[in-house]
């Protein structure tokens, strides 16, 4: 055998799988909470699981190394990261970070006196701007969720280092087969596994993956402490839908960069948000820190929120549903679901490409936008 590095199709299938003693193919699942003294490397199933553990191996190895920490959802991997940081310290994190962090950080972090500016975080000059002596940790989404901007990786990660900074991406619009983070120098990289890693809309969970082991001891234990952790059932579940993610992600994105293109020219919509797209203005930067451009776009159609939301409930194929990175599409009108920290455009609709043909799907948009 030479020892030329396998390609991450093929780590996707095999990654955190190894035959049982039973000789069982797939792995089963452990539902002990508790295990026998002495009898093996688990004691209790919030510390460890054995489940858990494949899961966490084979997610580090997609990441490209380090250490993975699943947790029970993507804002429980959010929190876990918040929680390094001390009453009195700062952080700076991206305008249009997903709302549910925004949230955290408005209600829970700012009562324990944890400072916070938001800002653009493709332009470097404004985040510098933002930077104290106490700034703790640099937040940002890449792309960002709902308007796709792309933030340069190797940038921020270089700055935040330079000053002592931790540096956190959000990648959850970006699995480790479109981007890997950590090999652009950031410390933690940060998704909601409910999205494209789960893939069928059918679990909630979350990662946090750094090659700091500093930052993985302090995260794991809060892991542990907060028990915060997946299920056994929802770790089988996760490492059974990684062995697909390839197949799925690579025909997603063939669709969204054909319904992009097609929505481009489309009379009834004003702007396309999507960086596959030669015009995004993030498409060179894209280029040059994913493997591919992602499933998700936004657009904006022309006119006010009521039209937007009549095209979004015209759809048949289409589900009006929240969420991203399933088989199947989804359409939202993203204002009236972020409450409190509406910031999407009011004539906003956010569209995930599923695994639908994508001729139906085009068909679908069609009938739709004559609303
Ligand atoms: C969904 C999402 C989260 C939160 O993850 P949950 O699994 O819903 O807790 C965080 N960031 C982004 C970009 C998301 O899309």
């Amino acid at each position: 055998m030479s020892e030329k590095k396998i390609h991450q199709d093929t780590e996707l299938v095999h990654a955190g799988r190894h035959p049982e003693e039973s000789g069982g193919l797939v792995s089963d699942i452990a539902p002990s909470t508790t295990f026998v003294r002495d009898a093996g490397a688990h004691v209790y199933s919030r510390y460890s699981n054995p489940t858990r553990d494949r899961l966490e191996a084979a997610m580090a190895t997609l990441e490209g190394g380090g250490e993975s920490i699943a947790f029970a959802s993507g804002m429980a991997a959010v929190t876990a990261v918040f929680e390094l940081l001390e009453p009195g310290q700062h952080l700076i994190i991206g305008e249009d970070a997903y709302h549910g962090v925004a949230r955290l950080l408005d209600t829970h972090f700012a009562r324990r006196g944890i400072g916070v500016d938001f800002v653009d975080t493709r332009d470097t000059d404004s985040v510098d701007a933002a930077r104290r002596p106490e700034t703790k940790l640099l937040w940002f989404e890449t792309p960002s969720n709902p308007q796709l901007r792309i933030s340069d990786l190797a940038t921020l990660s270089r700055w935040a280092q330079e000053h002592g900074i931790i540096s956190a991406c959000d990648s959850t619009l970006a699995p480790p087969v479109m981007q890997q983070p950590l090999a652009f120098g950031v410390d933690l990289v940060m998704h909601s596994a409910t999205k494209f890693l789960g893939g069928h809309s059918d679990l909630l969970g979350g990662f946090v993956t750094t090659a700091r082991p500093e930052l993985a001891e302090r995260i794991r234990a809060w892991q542990a402490n907060a028990g915060a952790v997946p299920s056994a059932f929802d770790a089988w579940l996760l490492l059974r839908s990684l062995s697909t993610l390839g197949v799925r992600v690579r025909q997603q994105c063939a669709s969204a960069q054909r319904i992009a293109g097609w929505l481009a020219e489309h009379p009834a919509v004003a702007t396309v948000f999507y960086p596959g797209l030669p015009q995004h203005p993030g498409h060179d930067l894209a280029r040059r820190q994913m493997r591919a451009f992602g499933s998700m776009l936004s657009i904006l159609v022309k006119g006010d929120e009521a039209k937007a939301r009549k095209v979004a409930s015209a759809t048949r194929i289409f589900t009006e549903a929240t969420s991203l990175g399933g088989v199947e599409s989804l359409i939202e009108h993203r204002a009236s679901i972020e409450g409190a920290q509406r910031r999407s455009p009011e004539n906003l609709l956010r569209l995930s490409i599923g695994l639908e043909h994508p001729d139906d799907l085009l068909a679908d948009l069609e009938q739709a936008l004559k609303n």
